[in-house]
């Protein structure tokens, strides 16, 4: 896309807002560097410094002309960038105090607010990106997850988009071999069109079919495999909880206006993101059973993508444990006897054969033992066959997948079509809308109106 007019320089926060840390101000645009120099002060200026280097300095108060905060500043020229505009990154001491101050005096340098997800827009508007590749960035901000982000850094590196113009490819040779076809039909050519087109057809409709296979588990990994603990009262559940948050880093998310549920946490564990919910009413009831009712205490163990339930290695197992662990029966869970450094009452084969084919791990969460082998278990529960294999371009996107679904049908038709005889002028027109539809991702052929849609979508600052 070829910009003529000139774009206005634009700032945003661009770090998430929370206590303490760096935080980011992000200034894009033909004037970045000038607006920033005349606020700053430090050994040189920033219009003679080097691309890529940072700086130490202050920023100063534009009117008073006093400094106001301690700051790094990275000044990036035009087009190595993100946007390919010149960018001034200013890194100041977090706190939503600093960090609004220092956004404040680079917009009274005649530098515009950033709309949400602008960033990107002008990196899609100079031709950096590509549409797929830009709403991989919005999968990208809400990622929670190393394992999330990796499945959006793919589409950011166009994979998606390489795997969908391969394709188009396809389409538009099979397209310029029907045109032969029917520009000249006394080649009589019609009975290999008619396989070739077959061929060709279904090798994108299964290609089509393969990449929306994935699109399931790129949802459960951008949201987080919803898990909850089990088990009686005392037997270490919020014990386990903390194990998990502590050892893992906690992720904490930077989409705005989603207040953090503090009855959830992100933890990734060796790749697999989960959302541990303490679920009022299931994590922390006293007799979960009694309380609720059988059913509704199962229905509600069914919502969890896994159930970690816990044990007390000092007392046998009572009726409430073989009901929990009836209760889990076919849902997937791992069953975990704790407090393993003090006397055992509890029957551990007994356990393992209530268990059936679900692991039962050991631990001590006093002492910091068996954590690690809950977790590999927590893995390969999750990372066994061609989801570990990581070679897959998952989809995560609701805008592809129901594109994909379309071009899906569409190719359907063609192959339908061609089976039942229909003249092979008649084919063309679905094959060219799966090639449109296909297209569509890749951000061809999208109205304005559009993509202000998609680009809205993004998290200030980015
Ligand atoms: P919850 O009621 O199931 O959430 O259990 P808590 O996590 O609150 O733990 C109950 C008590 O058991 C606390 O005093 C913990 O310190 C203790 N506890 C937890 N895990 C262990 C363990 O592995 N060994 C020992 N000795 N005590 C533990
Ligand atoms: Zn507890």
């Amino acid at each position: 896309v070829n910009v003529m007019m000139e774009l206005e320089t634009i700032a945003a926060i661009s770090t998430p807002m929370g206590e303490g840390g760096i935080a980011i101000v992000r200034v894009s645009g033909p004037h970045a560097i000038e607006a920033v120099d005349r606020i700053y002060k430090g050994k040189h200026s920033l219009s003679t410094v080097d691309s890529h280097t940072i700086q130490y300095g202050h920023l100063l108060d534009g009117e008073a002309g006093e400094k106001i905060e301690e700051v790094m500043v990275t000044v990036l020229r035009a087009p190595k960038t993100y946007t390919r505009e010149d960018i001034v990154e200013i890194n100041c001491h977090g706190g939503l105090v600093s960090v609004r101050r220092v956004l404040n005096v680079v917009l009274n340098e005649g530098v515009r607010l950033a709309e949400p997800g602008e960033f990107t827009k002008r990196a899609f508007l100079h031709g950096r990106i590509d549409l797929s590749q830009a709403e991989a960035v919005i999968d990208l901000i809400r990622a929670k997850t190393d394992r999330a982000m990796n499945v959006a850094l793919q589409q950011v590196e166009g994979r998606l988009s390489k795997l969908i113009q391969r394709l188009r490819q396809e389409l538009l040779e099979t397209l310029a071999h029907i045109e032969v076809t029917i520009d000249y039909p006394e080649h009589d050519v019609e009975a290999v069109t008619q396989q070739l087109l077959l061929d060709k057809a279904q090798y994108v409709q299964s290609k089509i079919e393969d990449i929306l296979r994935t699109a399931e588990q790129g949802k459960i990994l951008r949201e987080g495999l919803s898990t909850v603990i089990v088990g009686r009262p005392n037997v270490g559940k919020s014990s386990l909880m903390n194990a998990l948050v502590h050892e893992n880093r906690a992720i904490v998310t930077d989409i705005p206006g989603t207040t953090r549920d503090v009855l959830e946490e992100y933890v990734n564990v060796r790749g697999v993101p989960l959302k541990l919910v303490d679920t009022a009413g299931i994590r922390e009831t006293e007799d979960l059973v009694e309380k609720i009712g059988v059913e509704r205490s199962r229905s509600e163990l069914k919502k969890a993508d896994l159930i970690l339930l816990v044990f007390n290695y000092t007392e046998r197992l009572n009726e409430e444990d073989r009901r929990l662990i009836e209760l889990v029966r076919d849902l997937k869970s791992i069953l975990i006897v704790n407090k393993m450094d003090l006397a055992g009452e509890l029957d551990v084969k007994e356990l393992q054969k209530l268990a059936g084919e679900r692991r039962v791990m050991t631990t001590s969460l006093l002492e910091e033992q068996g954590i690690d082998e809950l977790e590999q278990a927590i893995a390969e529960l999750y990372f066994t066959g061609d989801v570990e294999a990581g070679d897959m371009t998952y989809v995560s996107n609701a805008r592809h997948i129901a594109l994909l679904n379309q071009a899906k049908k569409s190719i359907s038709d063609a192959i339908e079509g061609v089976k039942l005889g229909v003249p092979v002028d008649i084919v063309q027109i679905d094959l060219q809308k799966t090639w449109e539809l296909l297209g569509e991702i890749l951000g061809d052929a999208v109205s304005e109106s559009l993509i202000d849609q998609l680009f809205s979508q993004f998290c200030l600052g980015k």
